[in-house]
Parts: C-alpha cells; structure tokens; sequence
C-alpha cells in the first residue's frame, strides 16, 4: 500500500488581514484602525500545519491566487513542512478573511473564498495520485460541497474520512456515510441537528449517528470532546487538560488535524481524541492560529 501521506488535508487557503479598531464601523461609517496584520489562515491550511508541525506526513490540496497572499499561503505551508504539491495555482485571488476586533476582542469578519471556490471536482479527479497516497483524507466545508462529494468518492479503498462541516451545511448521504468521524464543535451541532438537538453532547451525538456518519466527535472547549461510534452510539467523554486559555482560534482545526492524524497511526477513537484535546489545550495557551500550534516537543512541555 503506498502510504506516502498519513494526512492529505483537501480544504481552504485564506489570508486573514487583522485590523484592531476601538470601535466595529456602523454602516456608511468609516474608522481608523491598528497597522494590517496578515497571518496564514483557512481551515485546511490550519489542518495541515498543525499536523504537519507535530511530525505527521502531511500534504495539503487546495487553490490559491496567482498573487502575494498566495506565496505568504505557500510559504507558511513549507515552513511547517507540509508538501505543497497539490496546491494549485490562478483562477481567482487568493481567498481573503477581513477581520476587524475592537479591544473587547468582538470581531467582524467579511470571507472573499476567492480561489478556494475554485477548487473543482475536476481539480480531485486531477489529484487522483494524491489521493491514493493518503492513509486519512480531512475536509472542511469552506470549499465547495461538489468538490467534498468528489474527494468521498475519489478516496482510496480503506482510507479514512474525517470532516469537520465547518461553516455548517446540509451534507448529502453519501458523504456524511463516509464520515469516520464527523467532527464538530457545539455551534455546528445545534445547527445541523436543528430544533431536535436537545441538551446533552450525548443527545447531538445520538442525533448525528443516526444521520448516517461511521462515527462523531464533538468538541467541547475547555471541557475537551465526547466520541460515540459503533451501532450502540456508545459516547465516551474526554476531558481536556486545564490550561491558561489565551485565544482560543483555529483550535478546532489543530483538534481535527491531531484526531484525523492519529486515527490512521492506529489509535482508536477515544486515544487519538485524548491526544488532539492536548493539542488543543495548547494551541489555545499561545496567539493565534498556525502560529499557536505545537511541535511534538512543545505539546510535550506544555500539557505533559
Ligand atoms: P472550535 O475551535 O471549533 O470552536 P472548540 O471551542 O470546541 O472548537 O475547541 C476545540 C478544541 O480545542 C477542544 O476540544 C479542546 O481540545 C481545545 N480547547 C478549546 N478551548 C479550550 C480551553 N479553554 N481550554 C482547553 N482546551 C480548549
């Protein structure tokens, strides 16, 4: 079995420009803010750095724009050792979030997904190679779902799905059917399981199973995350260490990377949980998204 990748991270590339501002703009106004921040950002950027950082074979499958937050994208994907190869290139600027945060830490935030709404179906069947080098395939949702759909049927016989349905859409069968798991925090819950949901992560996780997923992990924040499988839907809790919470972004996208990653290593689904709740209890302890990620030596120091 050629296993060149024990992550492929098929998913979103965005530039985040930060501005501080004292206040968030009413409409027709316009304010001064802070000097532009530009930090690496999107889902399946964070993924795959945050995977690639703590040693894991990782590859990342995306578009971005022929343009300066491109090759900002590129770079920060090479530096933390993420095999750039099936990152494509043109069709549209690269995808932008513009962020405003006032000093209470409230935030606006207007997405352009840019090239990553470029990011076909006929881009995956292109990638086939790709994909049949990858023990674990991870996706996000802030690409298309046609293009998530062709990853599910493009994966290679026994390779693993993880999505984490972020921002939250209705998911056809066929790919909640190739979930294992279907990982999402409270918020994207509530939202695909609607009024139903009820009160309990193990209420959500009942509700999920039964929408046809192999397996559901919810994240709980500073509780860490619950995991349930199996035809019983038996939920197991796993609590996340006690750390100095400093921001808390991107910390479910370290989480997913983590799981997914450990998952293919062989881990059952409560282990490789325990281990992604430590990712990322540390990633919230530093600033951040890609920049508060672990190595394997620092998760170490920070949440023995
Ligand atoms: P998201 O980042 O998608 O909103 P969560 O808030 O559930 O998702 O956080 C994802 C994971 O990050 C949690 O399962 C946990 O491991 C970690 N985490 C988040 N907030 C904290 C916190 N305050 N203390 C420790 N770990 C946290």
């Amino acid at each position: 079995m050629n296993d060149d990748y024990e992550l492929l991270v098929v998913g979103s590339a965005n530039a985040d420009l930060v501005v501080g501002v004292e206040r968030r703009p009413a409409p027709g106004e316009t304010v001064l803010g802070s000097d532009l921040a530009v930090h690496p950002g999107g889902k399946g950027g964070n993924q795959a750095v945050a995977a690639a950082r703590l040693g894991a074979r990782t590859a990342l499958l995306a578009r971005v724009g022929d343009d300066a937050h491109g090759v900002l994208l590129l770079d920060a994907q090479r530096a933390a050792g993420v095999d750039t190869v099936g990152v494509l290139v043109g069709g549209a600027p690269t995808g932008v979030a513009l962020i405003t945060v006032d000093p209470s830490g409230d935030n606006s935030i207007v997405v352009s997904p840019g090239a990553n709404a470029r990011l076909t179906p006929e881009d995956i069947r292109a990638a086939g190679s790709l994909l049949s080098a990858a023990r674990v395939v991870s996706s996000q949702l802030e690409i298309p779902l046609d293009t998530v759909a062709e990853v599910v049927r493009t994966l290679r016989p026994g390779a693993r799905f993880v999505l984490n349905p972020s921002p939250p859409a209705p998911l056809p069968a066929e790919v909640l059917a190739a979930c294992d798991p279907l990982v999402v925090n409270e918020h994207e819950a509530r939202v695909i399981l609607g009024d139903d949901a009820g009160e309990a992560p193990e209420d959500w996780a009942r509700g999920l199973l039964a929408l046809g997923p192999r397996s559901v992990v919810i994240t709980l924040g500073a509780e860490g995350a619950l995991t349930a499988e199996g035809s019983a839907g038996t939920a197991v809790r796993v609590p996340s260490p006690k750390v100095d919470a400093v921001d808390t972004t991107g910390a479910g996208d370290a989480f997913t990377a983590a799981l997914g990653w450990r998952l293919g290593l062989g881990e059952d689904l409560p282990t490789a949980a325990a281990y992604a709740v430590r990712v990322g209890a540390a990633a919230v302890t530093r600033k951040g998204a890609q920049d508060s990620y672990p190595t394997a030596a620092e998760l170490a120091d920070a949440v023995p």
